[in-house]
């Protein structure tokens, strides 16, 4: 029996699905923005999916503009120049925005450079979802775990809960929504 069948019925603003990077910060924003909010995880929300057991490059930048232009001139050249700029500059933005908060406010432990500074770019993913249910159940989000979630393909919609897009992506799309729609696939 999961945890939602044992519940029973619920109903709440916003239902984010699956509680991997993408999911637990839609659900940190969501709570934030002052809604109601659930998310349901098909296996545990701090110990499931791709990151949460293993190491996890991050493609952050610093915010000075010759090192965002060299970064996004790199990937565009890895990506055979096919590219959007506009969705590189909002990746970075969030990753920037996201990572400053993990270190702040998750109180995440990132190592430091001989120069004292916080090196960004590789999280301990254990650590790190770790605190994100911790930072998810402290706003106040119901958490369904184990909640695996029937998705269906929409026509011409994209897949639903394939759960591999980089959260920074995924934050962005869900800021852009306005958070109108009452489902999160993560
Ligand atoms: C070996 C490997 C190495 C990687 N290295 C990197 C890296 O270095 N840097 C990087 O940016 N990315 C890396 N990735 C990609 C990585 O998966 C994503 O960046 C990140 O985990 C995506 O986060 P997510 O929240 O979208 O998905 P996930 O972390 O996969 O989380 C999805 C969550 O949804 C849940 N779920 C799925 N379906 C359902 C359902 N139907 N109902 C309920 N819950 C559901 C899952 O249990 C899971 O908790 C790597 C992936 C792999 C496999």
């Amino acid at each position: 029996m999961t945890n939602a069948e044992a519940i029973g019925p619920l109903s709440t603003d916003v239902l984010v699905i699956g509680g991997g990077p993408a999911g637990t910060w839609a659900a940190i924003k969501a709570a934030q923005a002052g809604v109601d909010v659930v998310l349901a995880d098909k296996g545990y929300t701090g110990a499931s999916g791709a990151t949460a057991s293993v190491g996890t490059g991050i493609w952050y930048v610093d915010d000075v503009p010759e090192q965002r232009e060299a970064a996004m001139a790199s990937r565009e050249a890895l990506g055979g120049h096919l590219a959007e700029r506009e969705w590189m500059a909002r990746v970075l933005d969030e990753t920037h925005a996201r990572m400053h908060e993990l270190g702040e406010v998750q109180r995440y432990p990132f190592p430091v450079d001989v120069n004292g500074q916080p090196i960004r770019n590789d999280l301990q993913g254990p650590e790190y979802m770790r605190r994100q249910r911790t930072r998810v159940q402290r706003l106040g989000v119901r958490i369904l775990d184990p909640t695996p979630t029937p998705l269906r393909r929409r026509r011409g919609g994209p897949m639903p809960g394939c759960g591999r897009a980089m959260h920074a992506l995924s934050i962005t799309f869900v800021r852009a929504l306005g958070l109108r729609s009452p489902v999160v696939t993560a």
